[in-house]
């Protein structure tokens, strides 16, 4: 999802490869059309169909597409990649993901690799989603309005100090933009104050949260029917927070977390993709430990030379632009 970024400093860990790694990573997040399985009449819009079969027709024609299992090979150094290797990969875990790129990769023989979030402890959605639906209900303006009526002194302080914070970086100049500035402030530094007030505000304005997540994500039936049809998983925490917002303790609950939903799903080791792009010095140290040996970022990169720091190419946004791949 389109969220705050941080500055980075290239790649973080000392895990540097010998020969760096030429491969491009697609990254996509939703895919459906309005009124579809997927959408479900949440107003929620994501790449169309149509656009991301044309984007498979046309990232065939200049790439050879490549599988989890060999991309890992070749991190680990066991077998090169082929000359213009082609991964693609899906965050979040989302229902878009069994209905139509599972369906369409599965058609023409594709393999993709999917990050799903350790929902075994989660009930509701994870903060990033929550925020979708309620943006999608509500509009910016009237969320914003509807929030800060909802805020206590203190919260709203920290609101209008973060709001402060980020505005040099996501200046308010368009919609989409202003729609950053509030997803930076909800998701970084209030996401512990505001995770149950949109809660509230989800049962008012949209509707049992309970209910809407059981639908929203993969469950462990289609999972299981994605691995039998070639498909791969990779981990993307556990409440997808931010890395480098939390602390090492918390970090290392969320990667934890993920091996042990891997565990269920298909052997190690495992991709990992960094939830927002978010980084932290320790992440790759705490990715080995957990039993990853490489991790994705949402850097745009075509060449890779740190295995925790593998940067992707937002589909949507190349499709939505026009722009080539490279
Ligand atoms: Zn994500």
């Amino acid at each position: 999802m389109v969220g705050a970024q941080p500055a980075h400093a290239g790649g973080v860990s000392d895990k540097h490869m010998n020969q760096p790694l030429e491969l491009t990573v697609m990254m996509y997040h939703y895919i459906r059309d309005r009124g579809d399985e997927a959408e479900a009449g949440t107003g929620i819009s994501g790449m169309p169909v149509l656009a991301f079969e044309a984007q498979l027709d046309d990232l065939s024609n200049q790439h050879t597409f490549v599988t989890w299992p060999e991309v890992r090979m070749a991190v680990q150094g066991q077998k090169p990649l082929p000359t213009s290797a082609c991964l693609l990969t899906f965050d979040d875990g989302v229902l878009d993901h069994y209905v139509h790129a599972f369906k369409i990769l599965r058609e023409r023989n594709i393999s993709g690799l999917f990050f799903v979030m350790d929902r075994c402890a989660m009930e509701g959605l994870v903060l990033a989603h929550k925020i979708h639906f309620l943006l999608a209900k509500l509009g910016l303006t009237r969320l914003r309005e509807i929030l800060w009526e909802n805020l206590n002194a203190t919260q709203r302080e920290q609101f209008t100090q973060a709001e402060k914070k980020y505005l040099s970086k996501y200046p308010p100049l368009s919609l989409d933009k202003g729609i950053n500035l509030l997803k930076a402030v909800l998701q970084r530094d209030l996401s512990m104050e505001v995770d149950s007030v949109l809660g509230n505000l989800f049962e008012a304005y949209v509707g049992s949260e309970k209910e809407t997540a059981r639908n929203y994500y993969l469950n462990s039936r289609q999972i299981q029917e994605m691995v039998a049809g070639g498909m791969h998983f990779g981990g993307h925490s556990q409440s997808h927070p931010w890395f480098d917002w939390i602390d090492a303790e918390a970090r290392t609950v969320e990667i934890k977390a993920s091996a042990e939903r891997l565990q269920k799903i298909e052997p190690g080791p495992w991709a990992f993709a960094y939830p927002y792009g978010g980084l932290s010095e320790d992440s790759p140290a705490l990715l080995q430990q957990h039993g990853f040996v490489a991790a994705f970022t949402t850097q745009t990169q075509l060449r890779h030379t740190d295995p925790y720091f593998i940067g992707r190419l937002d589909g949507e946004e190349i499709a939505q632009d026009g722009q080539d791949y490279a």
